[in-house]
C-alpha cells in the first residue's frame, strides 16, 4: 500500500525524448549477423525509458535520498555497529597507488600494498592478543567457516576426528551454527542462565570428548560481559576442545580486553563493524581471523611473512587449510581500517570503546523507566529492552520500530537475540553525540506514551514514509525490479 499523498511516479516517458547526444557515425556500419550469432540479435527496438538526462538524474537522487544510512541518520542497529565511516578512509583507498594496482602483479612491484596488510595484520594481532592473523575471509561468517576448518583440521591432525560437535550458546548470532554446521559440525545449544550468561551446569554437561569447539561471543548480543570466561575456558580446554571467539564487535572490549588473555584459540573480527568499512546493502567486507601458535600450520595459504625487508607469499604450507579467497581478499576494506587504527592509534581505539560503552549504558539507564529491561547489571556496546509491558496493550515490539521512522530513525533489531521475547536490541555507537542519544530517547519515551495513550498510531505506523508496510516476503522473494513500459501496479 503506498501513500495516496505521496504516489510512487516511476513511468516518466516521453515518446521520443532522448537523455544522450552521440556523434554522426562515422566509420562503415558492420553487418551484424557476420559478427553475432542470429539468437543475439535484436529484431525489435529495445523498450527503454524515453527520458532526458535531468530526468534520469532526479529520478536516481530521488531514489538514493529514499535510503537511510549513517550518514542520513542515527542507525542503533543492533550487533551490526553502525558506526560513522570516516572519509579519510575513502581518501587513502581511492589512492592511485593502492587503487590502481593488480591482483596479478608481481610481488616486488606492490611491495607497499603488502606492507600494509602486514602491518594490519601485526595490529590485529595485538588488539585481539592472538599470535598470527589472516586477512582472507571476506565477511564475519566467513571467518567463523575458515576458523572452524582450521580447528577441524587441527583435531584430524592429532587423530581426533571423532571431535564432531560445536557448542553454541543460545544467545548466538545466528551466523554461529550456520557456520560450524557449513564447516560439517553438529552444533549443541548451551544454555543461558536468568542473569543472560553462559549457565556453566549447562555447560559442563555438554562438553566432553567429542567437543571440538566453543564459539562464543563476549560480550555476548544481550551485550553481556560473559564474566566467567575463564572458567569456561578450562572446562573446555580440559576436554581437549579449543574456544572460538566471535568478535565481530569489537568495539565493547577493544583496547581493554583481548580474547587472547581470556583463553580463546580463534577469534574472527569485522572489519565491517569495528575498524569503520563500510557496510549494509551486500558491498565488501572483510573477517580477519587471528589464532594461537598452535593453530597457525592451518592458516589459509598463501601466508603473507615478511623476511628482512622484503615481503612474500608463502604457498608452502602443507597442513594449511587452502586459499579460502581468490586473490588477497577485499583489500579495500583493509586499508579503511588500517587507516582507522593508524588515525586512532591505541589511545584513540581506547577511547572508542569507552564511549561505545558509555553511550549504551546511557541509554538503557535513560529508558528503563519505559520498557522492561530483563537483564539490568551494566552492558558493554549494546542492550536489550524487551516490548513485553507494550504487548499486553496490543502492541507489538514490530509496530515500534515502524513508528521509529516517522522520527527519521533506523529502528533497533528487532525479535532477537531469541532469549529476549519482544527484544529490542539496541547499539548506539560510539560516534553518535548526546544531543542525538538524547532526541532517540526522547522519540523512544513518546512512542511509550501513545502506546499508553494512543495505540492505534503506533499500530498503523509508519506514517511519513514514502510506504507503509512491506510484505516482506514477497518484496524479498518477488520483487520488481526490471522496468517495463507498461503502467504496472508497483509491488509494495
Ligand atoms: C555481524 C555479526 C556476524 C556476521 O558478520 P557478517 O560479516 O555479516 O557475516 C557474526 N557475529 C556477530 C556477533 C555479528 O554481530
Amino acid at each position: 500500500m503506498h501513500k495516496d499523498n505521496q504516489p510512487l511516479i516511476f513511468e516518466l516517458t516521453k515518446e521520443g525524448r532522448i537523455g544522450y547526444s552521440l556523434p554522426e557515425l562515422d566509420v562503415p556500419e558492420i553487418e551484424l549477423s557476420n559478427h553475432l550469432p542470429s539468437g543475439f540479435i535484436r529484431e525489435e527496438e529495445a523498450e527503454l525509458p524515453e527520458v532526458s538526462e535531468l530526468d534520469i538524474m532526479r529520478h536516481y537522487t530521488a531514489l538514493s535520498n529514499r535510503n537511510h544510512g549513517v550518514d542520513t541518520g542515527f542507525y542503533p542497529l543492533g550487533s551490526c555497529t553502525m558506526k560513522y565511516n570516516p572519509k579519510i578512509n575513502e581518501a587513502v583507498a581511492r589512492f592511485p597507488g593502492f587503487a590502481h594496482i593488480h591482483p596479478l602483479q608481481d610481488e616486488s612491484t606492490v611491495q607497499g600494498a603488502m606492507e600494509m596488510m602486514y602491518d594490519l595484520q601485526e595490529h590485529l594481532s595485538e588488539i585481539t592478543g592472538m599470535d598470527e592473523v589472516t586477512l582472507q575471509p571476506a565477511a564475519g561468517a566467513h571467518g567463523e567457516w575458515t576458523a572452524l576448518m582450521m580447528i577441524r583440521a587441527f583435531h584430524e591432525a592429532n587423530g581426533e576426528s571423532h571431535r564432531t560437535k560445536v557448542l553454541v550458546p543460545d544467545s548466538a548470532h545466528g551466523t554461529n551454527p550456520a557456520s560450524a554446521t557449513v564447516a560439517g559440525f553438529d552444533t549443541v545449544t548451551v544454555k543461558s542462565n536468568e542473569f543472560g550468561l553462559v549457565d556453566i551446569e549447562d555447560l559442563k554437561s555438554k562438553v566432553g570428548p567429542d567437543t571440538a569447539a566453543l564459539m562464543l561471543t563476549n560480550p555476548n548480543t544481550l551485550g553481556l560481559f560473559e564474566e566467567d570466561i575463564l572458567e569456561m575456558a578450562e572446562i573446555v580446554h580440559g576436554v581437549g576442545g579449543k574456544l572460538y571467539y566471535d568478535g565481530a564487535n569489537l568495539n565493547a572490549v577493544m583496547s581493554k580486553a583481548r580474547p587472547g588473555d581470556m583463553g580463546f584459540d580463534a577469534v574472527h573480527l569485522n572489519l565491517h563493524k569495528t575498524f569503520t568499512g563500510p557496510h549494509g546493502g551486500g558491498g565488501p567486507g572483510s573477517g580477519p581471523v587471528g589464532v594461537t601458535k598452535e593453530l597457525a600450520p592451518y592458516l589459509p595459504k598463501p601466508v603473507l611473512v615478511k623476511e628482512d625487508d622484503r615481503y612474500t607469499f608463502e604457498y608452502d604450507r602443507p597442513q594449511s587449510i587452502g586459499r579460502v579467497k581468490p586473490f588477497y581478499g577485499n583489500f579495500g576494506i583493509y586499508l579503511r581500517a588500517y587507516t582507522y587504527i593508524r588515525s586512532m592509534g591505541p589511545d584513540g581505539l581506547k577511547a572508542v570503546t569507552e564511549n561505545a560503552v558509555l553511550n549504551a549504558n546511557y541509554m538503557m539507564r535513560r529508558l528503563e523507566p519505559y520498557f522492561d529491561l530483563p537483564y539490568t547489571q551494566h552492558c558493554k556496546h549494546e542492550f536489550v529492552l524487551s516490548g513485553r509491558r507494550q504487548k499486553k496493550l496490543g502492541v507489538r515490539t514490530l509496530d515500534m520500530a515502524k513508528r521509529l521512522l516517522d522520527f527519521g530513525f533506523h529502528p533497533p533489531t528487532i525479535y532477537f537475540p531469541l532469549n529476549v521475547e519482544e527484544g529490542m536490541m539496541i547499539e548506539p555507537t560510539e560516534t553518535e553525540s548526546k544531543e542525538t542519544l538524547d532526541s532517540f530517547i526522547d522519540a523512544m519515551i513518546q512512542i511509550a506514551k501513545e502506546v499508553e495513550e494512543n495505540p492505534e498510531i503506533v499500530q498503523e505506523a509508519p506514517h511519513t514514509t514514502v510506504i507503509n508496510r512491506l510484505d516482506e516476503t514477497k518484496a524479498a522473494r518477488q520483487p520488481v525490479l526490471r522496468y517495463t513500459k507498461e503502467e504496472e501496479p508497483v509491488n509494495v
